[in-house]
């Protein structure tokens, strides 16, 4: 059996360590929507234990914790259609992901970059939960023996890594298939969002610096000037696609325009080919409010009434709870543990 024989069920899920980006936007939450009301059930998750493996402060995150919930929900996710909740609430993942924990090998994490990326010189320092995050993250998947998983580039060896622990596990304990091995989903023009000042690292929320990335709270004034002080080269924009190669950061402004705009990269180089920056970065900044505007001012909105998201995410993980339940008992039992129930 492949994942093709499990029901098509989406996962995917954001972190609460800060405010949600451009990067988080266009590589995963809009592509959540689209998937969302397809061939597929689909389940979103705040991922705020994922978040805890750095220092969070316990306010900020809470309030992290509704605010990608309130982004989730301005962008497009429908509680009616979707299940959205936050991985706090649903206890059966860091059940799982004890489980994982001992499935997963040493050897497997060491191979994970993003562990690299995050730890940098400080190794010894950081926390046994950073190194242990992508056996939660399989867990989380798993959980709802998900087939696939939209998520952005920078994911992509995570998503492997989970089809790796199903497969270990399946084998271990003669359980054929009983987890799917799911797919990654990556797709679309914006897959990898760089950072604005810096075109070799992507745009991420914990990123040091406010002005290499687009918040989707910025205000126009704000998403103007980041553009127009984003790093770029000298050039004008070039005729064919083939001209961006060597240069990261043009590449990056073009991929997000198309990503905004619902175009191919194709298209926006046929419009812009041959114009200079003075010309582009404005335009830029006038498509990226225009479609953030509207989702941000109902952001807002739904923070002004923090008891309603709370009362749908608790919703959304009850019927969490109602998939993940029968799958984690039936795993206990195959692994031979006596859960009591
Ligand atoms: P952090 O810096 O705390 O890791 P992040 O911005 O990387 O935050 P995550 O919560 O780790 O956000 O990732 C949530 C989703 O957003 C994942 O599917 C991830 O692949 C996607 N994503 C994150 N950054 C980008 C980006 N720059 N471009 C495209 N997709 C992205
Ligand atoms: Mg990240």
């Amino acid at each position: 059996m492949t994942a093709a024989t499990h029901t098509p069920r989406v996962f995917s899920g954001i972190k609460p360590s800060g405010g949600l980006t451009l990067g988080n936007y266009l590589g995963a939450i809009k592509r959540f929507v689209d998937m969302q009301g397809q061939d597929y059930e689909t389940i979103y998750c705040v991922v705020d234990l994922h978040a805890i493996t750095v220092w969070q402060d316990p306010a900020e995150l809470k309030h992290a914790t509704r605010e990608v919930a309130a982004g989730f929900l301005a962008s497009g996710i429908d509680p009616t259609k979707s299940i959205l909740f936050n991985q706090a609430a649903v206890p059966q993942h860091a059940e799982l992901g004890w489980i994982f924990n001992c499935v997963a090998r040493v050897g497997w994490m060491n191979r994970m970059t993003q562990f690299k990326d995050k730890a940098g010189k400080n190794a010894e320092k950081v926390s046994l939960g950073l190194y242990a995050y992508p056996s939660l993250m399989a867990a989380d998947i798993l959980l709802y023996h998900a087939t696939h998983v939209p998520v952005g580039e920078d994911q992509k060896q995570h998503v492997e890594l989970t089809r790796d622990i199903a497969t270990k596990f399946n084998n271990d304990f003669k359980a054929e298939n009983f987890f799917p091995l799911c797919e990654p989903i990556i797709e679309g023009p914006a897959t990898r969002v760089m950072n604005l000042r810096d075109g070799s690292k992507k745009m991420s929320k914990s990123g040091e610096s406010d002005m290499e990335r687009i918040n989707m709270t910025d205000d126009a004034d704000t998403i103007a000037k980041k553009f127009k002080k984003a790093k770029t080269d000298p050039e004008p924009l070039p005729e064919t696609l083939d001209g961006l190669s060597e240069r990261p950061e043009a590449r990056n402004l073009v991929n997000i325009y198309a990503a905004l705009a619902d175009m191919t990269n194709e298209t926006v180089i046929a419009e812009f080919g041959g114009e200079g920056w003075g010309k582009f970065k404005p335009a830029l900044a006038d498509l990226a409010v225009e479609k953030l505007a509207p989702i941000s001012g109902e952001m807002k909105r739904l923070m002004d009434d923090p008891a309603e998201i709370d009362r749908l995410l608790l919703q959304g993980a009850d019927r969490a709870k109602e998939i993940a339940e029968p799958i984690l008992q039936q795993t206990y039992d195959i692994v031979g543990l006596l859960r009591g129930r």
